[in-house]
């Protein structure tokens, strides 16, 4: 079986090819000749996720999956949650993310929040989606080097790394992306 994985962020390729079983053969964008930015201007992550995965099946006729992710900060009213790619401007700069964050949550004692990943799947007419959480804190700095966009500063419940300085593995099972791919992986196993 083969499936197109709307993403050319070269990360989430990294992290859902390793959880993915070997006989689902993943195409990236570039694979299937998709060079564009693919549009997600909806007002919710659900509905960029649902966005992304009809573009793909609309424009190059592939069935496909898409995530799309945000970052939801209790103190923040959940933002930046479907903003969280362009919290700080549109450069879309992990750095200049964390460090608006970082600012934002100065004097707030509530630190508490959640990554969640929303995937959509096109397949064969159909239109599923699958919901991934992740809860944590943010800490007062950035640690760690591994990861992406606000890795080094979201610590989940229980540990006392960051996801940045956690290997993949570990990130895969306890994070939000992971948890939404296993969830497409079993449904994908009923075909
Ligand atoms: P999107 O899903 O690519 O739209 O991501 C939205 C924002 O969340 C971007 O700033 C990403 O860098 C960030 N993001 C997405 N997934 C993760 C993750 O697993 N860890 C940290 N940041 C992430």
């Amino acid at each position: 079986m083969q499936i197109v994985f709307a993403t050319n962020n070269l990360n989430k390729i990294k992290e859902v090819q390793s959880i993915i079983p070997t006989h689902i053969k993943l195409l990236s964008l570039k694979d299937i000749g998709c060079f564009e930015d693919v549009p997600e201007t909806q007002s919710t992550i659900k509905g960029n996720a649902i966005q992304k995965a009809e573009y793909v099946k609309k424009h190059y006729g592939y069935d496909c999956f898409a995530d799309d992710t945000g970052l939801e900060v209790e103190s923040l009213n959940n933002e930046p949650g479907v903003f969280s790619a362009r919290y700080a401007g549109p450069q879309r700069d992990a750095n200049d993310n964390m460090d608006l964050l970082l600012n934002n949550l100065i004097e707030k004692p509530n630190r508490n929040a959640q990554f969640k990943t929303v995937v959509a799947l096109h397949l064969n007419g159909n239109l599923e989606t699958f919901t991934g959480i992740c809860k944590g804190k943010i800490t007062p700095n950035k640690q760690g080097e591994k990861g992406f966009g606000y890795d080094p500063i979201f610590m989940p419940d229980g540990y006392t790394k960051t996801f940045a300085e956690m290997d993949l593995i570990l990130k895969n099972k306890i994070g939000h992306r992971g948890k939404a791919i296993t969830q497409l992986v079993a449904f994908l196993g009923n075909f």
